[in-house]
């Protein structure tokens, strides 16, 4: 089913077209005819410049794509604690939450796409889901202001914080950093599109459900965040130059649990889609 792999639909020069992946790169379609693209950037200044897309040459497509990595990105941006239930659950008090969003690193080898596994690491004992609304960048820029914000996302997605809570655990005792915990191959998937930010006109009123073998494990809405999406736009600027393709997570609302091998998680944000993957 081709419609099954088609990422979003953009309206570039009057037309509906729709962005997505196939063999590992981006494309933009219409009508079963493709282009490839190498980057998300590339595909950004394409839609930025709208007079170009009457030069597109289409090239036919040939095969039925499978679902893949939607994005390239050079860094994902996490936030911890985002949620007051949830930081509750991990036993943060509200007046011991951070005065600014508390940020970690996950490495782009952790990425995976929709229909894939997480690999559950033999020297973890507890690997957690955590559902996330992901921003995903357009265009370069530092030092954002909260106004300009939202020119910078090119879209939204859903990314599991995939979290090996065992080893978190004696992170946080000992006051160690995060990434062992957090970085493991697998551990982020993502997708199973990008919607464009013009289709989601706030993204403050998202509800957030994941579910563990057909059972909901996860609820909240993006309402509930402790900081907005203006504002974790400008703070992490104000820390890293934001890239196009960077992804940022905005945290996960409370509910976070333990999964076994054979485990199936299906995570949906309205407005986005449901984000599957198997735990092997
Ligand atoms: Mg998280």
């Amino acid at each position: 089913m081709a419609s099954k792999i088609l990422a979003t639909i953009l309206l570039i020069g009057g037309k509906n077209m729709r962005i997505g992946v196939n063999k590992g790169a981006i494309v933009i379609w219409e009508n079963g005819l493709i282009k490839r693209y190498p980057s998300l950037g590339s595909i950004y200044s394409l839609i930025h410049d709208r007079t170009c897309i009457d030069k597109i040459e289409y090239s036919l497509l040939q095969n039925t794509p499978s679902l893949e990595l939607p994005i390239q990105s050079s860094k994902i941006i996490c936030l911890a604690k985002n949620f007051p239930a949830h930081a509750k659950e991990m036993g943060v008090e509200p007046v011991n939450l951070p005065a600014n969003p508390d940020l970690f690193l996950k490495p782009k080898s952790a990425l995976i796409g929709p229909e894939e596994n997480v690999i559950f690491p033999p020297q973890v004992q507890q690997v957690d889901h955590e559902v996330e609304l992901a921003l995903i960048i357009g265009k370069e820029g530092k030092n954002i202001s909260l106004e300009d914000s939202f020119e910078y996302v090119f879209g939204y997605t859903i990314l599991l914080d995939m979290t090996a809570r065992d080893i978190q655990a004696v992170a946080k005792k000992k006051g160690r950093p995060w990434f062992p915990s957090k970085g493991f191959d697998t551990f982020s998937p993502i997708g199973p599109v990008i919607v464009t930010s013009d289709e989601i006109d706030d993204p403050h009123i998202l509800n957030i459900e994941l579910k563990l073998n057909g059972q909901v494990k996860q609820k909240g809405n993006t309402r509930d965040m402790i900081f907005t999406i203006d504002r974790i736009i400008n703070y992490c600027s104000s820390i890293v130059t934001l890239e196009p393709g960077d992804i940022i997570a905005t945290g996960t609302p409370s509910g976070v649990g333990p999964v076994n091998r054979g485990d199936k998680i299906s995570a949906t944000i309205e407005r986005i889609g449901t984000l599957e993957v198997g735990v092997i």
